[in-house]
């Protein structure tokens, strides 16, 4: 029966079935097997989410997670097991912001906020002033000074919903979070009040990174995210009152940077030991929720794919690195730290891959690499379309591997389904009961599946 598969294959694809494709077939569904029934990430992100929870850069609960992550990584019987010292920002949150429109005096409706990451504090009394909502930076410097000083600024554009993609609609609005209070503190505002960033309406507030790049200690304002429904709220009580109030409070705060570590374990390759595959995601997580989609999920198959070879005993010709990296949300601080030493030492990246797009059904791999080297990649595409995700595509791989980018690496992302992502992702919806245990199988069983591949790609 088999015989005959494979002969109506040839037939049908003469130019990709060879022996090689056959072999590299049967040991992909040997992974899968192994991921789908003896899978480890599940129970790995049970641990990581519930037990540890949120690990913002610079918490006692991200140093849990570094001592967590040692411990499982020794435990799967890696050839060396080691922490790369790093230094990360602190920032903390403080106590729950609290913020509400005011319509007249004494007539106040509270709304969800967050601040965002790196913000300052708002006064301990909190802020309270009239509102001027814009939907980019065009539109804030044609109102000019004269119309923003004093004010708060609400940045209002939604993620696009008619890009299929989300993380394209992301980066489409994203700059509002990061750079908003920056162009505002610029035109005299005193704070900045941004609209999540989620396609759903609800009541999360998402939070994230942003920067006080360009501008001096003393423009700083505070920045806090508000839900989208408390966006859409503001926007219309706008429309009826544009003299309305706002009023917000947090009592966030940055501190001096702090040590802490990327978690590294590595299995020697057998022929080409030099030659170094990195799989990776951030260890790190935002604090409003427990960071199960992001990062949590992409740590546990990264560490998924060294105990699948371990466990099937399969023996790397190159050497395997899983990294996870430290502060990837507010400094990427873990990502360059890896770079900058693997440069000190002169070491030979060949393969990096990443998990950062959360723990759904996997959909396909994106490639940064030279079109050459993608069209010869892409012939593995096919050995994936019984799972489901045969799409290779160029694009961007991983904010954490970036930084390994120098002409000869090459670069890939773990590409799962972006539907509900941003659901979840920086907002207190971020938590273990949104992971599927299969679609979190199946995405470190692909991973293992194409690093397998890639060790032996070019022997
Ligand atoms: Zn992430």
């Amino acid at each position: 029966m088999r015989k005959i598969i494979l002969f109506t294959a040839l037939l049908l694809n003469p130019h990709i079935y060879s022996q090689d494709t056959d072999e590299f077939s049967s040991f992909i569904k040997k992974i899968y097997n192994e991921a789908l029934s003896n899978g480890k990430a599940y129970e790995w992100l049970d641990y990581l989410s519930n037990q540890i929870g949120g690990r913002l850069s610079g918490s006692v609960s991200y140093d849990r997670s570094v001592t967590w992550g040692k411990e499982q990584l020794s435990l799967i019987n890696l050839d060396s097991v080691w922490l790369q010292p790093v230094m990360v920002p602190k920032w903390v949150r403080g106590a729950p912001e609290y913020a509400h429109i005011e319509t007249r005096p004494g007539n106040n409706i509270s709304v969800p906020i967050a601040a965002l990451g790196g913000s300052i504090a708002t006064p301990s009394i909190g802020i309270s002033a009239n509102v001027i909502e814009v939907k980019n930076f065009d539109e804030l410097n044609q109102l000019g000074m004269e119309n923003v000083e004093g004010k708060i600024v609400f940045f209002n554009r939604p993620m696009d919903p008619t890009i299929i993609n989300t993380f394209q609609a992301y980066g489409g609005s994203v700059n509002q979070r990061t750079q908003g209070a920056v162009q505002a503190a610029k035109l005299g505002a005193v704070g900045v009040i941004v609209r999540s960033m989620t396609t759903n309406l609800d009541d999360y507030p998402h939070t994230g990174s942003m920067y006080y790049d360009g501008i001096s200690l003393n423009q700083r304002i505070p920045a806090a995210a508000i839900s989208t429904n408390g966006a859409e709220l503001l926007s219309s009580m706008l429309k009826l009152n544009p003299n309305l109030k706002f009023f917000f409070r947090q009592n966030s705060k940055n501190f001096p940077d702090v040590l802490t570590n990327n978690v590294i374990g590595e299995v020697i390759g057998s022929e080409k030991p030099e030659e170094i595959i990195v799989v990776g995601g951030h260890l790190d997580s935002w604090d409003l929720g427990d960071g199960s989609h992001d990062d949590g999920a992409g740590i546990v198959q990264s560490m998924e794919v060294l105990r699948i070879f371990k466990d099937i005993g399969y023996k790397p010709k190159r050497t395997i690195r899983v990294v996870l990296y430290a502060n990837e949300e507010n400094g990427l601080r873990g990502g360059n730290k890896y770079a900058d030493e693997s440069k000190e030492k002169n070491e030979n990246h060949f393969f990096a891959l990443e998990s950062d797009a959360g723990g759904f059904t996997p959909r396909g791999f994106s490639f940064d690499t030279s079109d050459k080297e993608f069209k010869s990649l892409k012939k593995y595409e096919d050995l994936f379309a019984e799972y489901g995700m045969n799409n290779f595509f160029k694009g961007g791989s991983g904010a954490d591997i970036g930084p390994l980018k120098d002409g000869k690496v090459i670069l890939a992302g773990l590409r799962p389904d972006t539907q509900r992502y941003f659901d979840y992702h920086h907002s207190a919806a971020d938590t273990f009961d949104k992971i599927n245990k299969r679609e979190l199988e199946l995405g470190a069983a692909a991973m293992a599946s194409l690093v397998y591949l890639l060790d032996n790609y070019k022997l």
